[in-house]
C-alpha cells in the first residue's frame, strides 16, 4: 500500500458516512502520488494524514424563534481545517442538505484553492442545515443572531474569517456581522463579503463569477479561443451564475441556460445584461424562482431538470459549460453529452459540480476542465483582498480590485500549467492545482514541525 493509498483508507474507515468529503480527499488525494517521490521529508512528517484531519471541528445547537412564536432547533457547524498558511477562511453554507461530510468536503478543498489565490489564508467552512427559503427576513434575522451566538466564540479577524455561500449572501453576512459587533464590541473584519458601507469591498459580490469566466478565458487562450460568439450553459441562478453570466456577456459570449433547485430555463436568444438584472431582481430581492423567467421572457422551462439534464436530452449544443450550482450536479451521462455536442472548456464556478466519473470523460475528451479549487477562487481571492482592506482601514477602487482579481487568476492559471507539466501532466488543470496549492502548504506545516 502507498501512503496516499493508507491515508484514503483511513478516511472511509473513520467516517464512513461522509461520502462527499471521501470524494474530495480521493480527487485531490491520487493526484498527489507523484509528490511522496519527490518530496521524501513530506512523508517523513506524515503530512497526508495529517492534512485530512481538520485542526477543529464546532457543533452547535442553534435555537431560534420563527414568526409564529415556536421555537426552532437547527444544527450549526464551524470546520477550521487548516491554518498553516493564513487564519481559517472559508464560506458558511445554509441549506437543508448540509452536515459534516459536506462542511468537511468544503473547507478540505477551500485549504488548496486558498493556498493557489497566492494569499495568506488557510482553509475553513461552516454553515447549518437551516433553509433560508421561504422564511421571513425577521426569521433569517433572528436564526442569524442565534448562530453567531455560539460562532462568535470561535472566529476573528486573526483567527478564523468566514463568508458567504449557498443561501448566505449580503443579507445574512449584514445580520451575522451586526451581531458579532454587538457582542464583541469591535468592529473588525471578521466576515467577508460585508457591505460596502461597512467594510465591505468592491467587486466582491462579482468576483466568484467573475473570476470564473476569466479563468475560462484563459484556458480558451492557450488553444487560441475566446469567448466571443460562443454558447455558454451556465447552472444555478444565485451569486456565482448571476455575475458568471454577466461576465461572460462584457466578454462577447452568449449564454441560454440558468436552473435552480425546481427548474431549469433555455433561453437561444441569450440571456443578456436587461435579462440578468431581471434574474438579480427575481433571486436576490424578490426571492422567486427561475420559472418566472421563463413567464417573463416565454421561453423553454424544465420543471424537475438541471441545465445538463436538458441539454443532454434535448441534445443542446454550447462550446463552453459553467456549472455554478452545487457539487455532482454534473455526471457522467451530462459530460458524455456535452462532448458530444462540441463542448470544449468546462469551468466549474461551483465546488465539485462534477462527478469523478464526469472528469474523466472530461479528460479523455482533451476538454480543458477547470477544477473549481482554481476555477472559482476568485471569490476567495476578492475576501483576501476585503482583508488587507480592512487592515490598511482603506478602499481600494473597483478598476483596482478587479484588476487584482484578473491577475491572481491569470497566476492561479499560471501555476496550474507550470506545475502539471513540470509533473509530466501537460493540460491537466487537476493535478496542477491540486499540486501547487498543497505543496505550499506542505512547506508550511514542514517549517512549524509537529504542531
Ligand atoms: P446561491 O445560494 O447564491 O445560489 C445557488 C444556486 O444554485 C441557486 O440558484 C440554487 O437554487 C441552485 N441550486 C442549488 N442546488 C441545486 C440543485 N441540486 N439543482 C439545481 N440547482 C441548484 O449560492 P452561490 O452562487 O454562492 O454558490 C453556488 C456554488 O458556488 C456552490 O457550490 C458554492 O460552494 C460555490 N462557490 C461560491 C462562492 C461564492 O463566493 N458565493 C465562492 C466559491 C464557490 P435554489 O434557489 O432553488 O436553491
Amino acid at each position: 500500500m502507498s501512503v496516499i493509498s493508507d491515508v484514503l483508507a483511513k478516511v472511509k474507515q473513520l467516517d464512513p458516512d461522509q461520502p462527499e468529503f471521501h470524494q474530495a480527499v480521493a480527487e485531490v488525494m491520487e493526484t498527489l502520488e507523484p509528490t511522496t517521490k519527490r518530496h521524501p521529508e513530506f512523508v517523513k512528517a506524515n503530512i497526508y494524514e495529517r492534512i485530512v484531519e481538520p485542526e477543529r471541528t464546532m457543533l452547535f445547537r442553534v435555537p431560534w424563534v420563527d414568526d409564529k412564536g415556536n421555537v426552532r432547533v437547527n444544527r450549526g457547524f464551524r470546520v477550521q481545517f487548516n491554518n498553516a498558511i493564513g487564519p481559517f477562511k472559508g464560506g458558511l453554507r445554509f441549506h437543508p442538505s448540509v452536515n459534516l461530510g459536506i462542511i468537511k468536503f468544503l473547507g478540505f478543498e477551500q485549504i488548496f484553492k486558498n493556498s493557489l489565490t497566492t494569499l495568506p489564508m488557510g482553509g475553513g467552512k461552516g454553515g447549518s442545515d437551516f433553509d433560508p427559503k421561504g422564511k421571513s427576513d425577521g426569521e433569517v434575522m433572528r436564526f442569524c443572531q442565534a448562530f453567531m451566538r455560539e460562532l462568535f466564540r470561535h472566529v476573528g479577524a486573526e483567527t478564523d474569517v468566514p463568508a458567504g455561500d449557498i443561501g448566505v449572501g449580503g443579507r445574512e453576512i449584514g445580520y451575522l456581522f451586526g451581531y458579532y459587533k454587538k457582542i464583541r464590541n469591535e468592529h473588525t473584519g471578521v466576515l467577508t463579503g460585508k457591505a460596502l458601507e461597512y467594510g465591505g469591498s468592491l467587486v466582491r459580490p462579482e468576483a466568484t463569477g467573475y473570476g470564473t469566466t476569466y479563468f475560462a478565458a484563459e484556458m480558451l487562450a492557450t488553444r487560441g479561443l475566446d469567448f466571443k460568439g460562443k454558447t455558454v450553459a451556465i447552472s444555478g441562478a444565485g451569486n456565482v451564475a448571476q455575475y458568471a453570466v454577466e461576465k461572460v456577456n462584457q466578454l462577447g459570449g452568449k449564454v441560454i441556460s440558468l436552473c435552480d433547485s425546481s427548474a431549469t430555463i433555455i433561453d437561444e436568444s441569450g440571456i443578456d445584461q436587461n435579462k440578468c438584472d431581471f434574474v438579480m431582481e427575481l433571486k436576490n430581492v424578490k426571492r422567486g424562482r427561475i420559472k418566472e423567467y421563463a413567464d417573463k421572457y416565454n421561453t423553454c422551462c424544465v420543471e424537475g431538470s438541471n441545465v445538463w439534464d436538458v441539454i443532454r436530452d434535448q441534445g443542446i449544443k454550447v462550446d463552453i459549460a459553467l456549472p455554478c450550482a452545487t457539487q455532482n450536479e454534473l455526471d457522467a451521462s451530462h459530460a458524455a453529452a456535452l462532448v458530444k455536442n462540441g463542448c470544449v472548456c468546462v469551468a466549474e464556478g461551483a465546488n465539485m459540480p462534477s462527478t469523478p466519473d464526469a472528469v474523466k470523460i472530461f479528460q479523455e475528451n482533451n476538454i480543458l476542465y477547470g477544477p473549481g479549487k482554481a476555477a472559482n477562487a476568485g471569490g476567495v481571492a476578492t475576501s483576501g483582498l476585503e482583508m488587507s482592506q480592512n487592515s490598511l482601514k482603506l478602499s481600494w477602487t473597483r478598476e483596482e480590485v478587479d484588476n487584482r482579481l484578473l491577475i491572481i487568476m491569470k497566476s492561479i492559471h499560471t501555476a496550474c500549467v507550470e506545475t502539471a507539466e513540470a509533473y509530466g501532466r501537460k493540460g491537466d488543470y487537476v493535478t496542477g492545482a491540486n499540486i501547487a496549492g498543497f505543496t505550499k502548504v506542505a512547506r508550511a506545516m514542514l517549517a512549524y514541525g509537529v504542531v
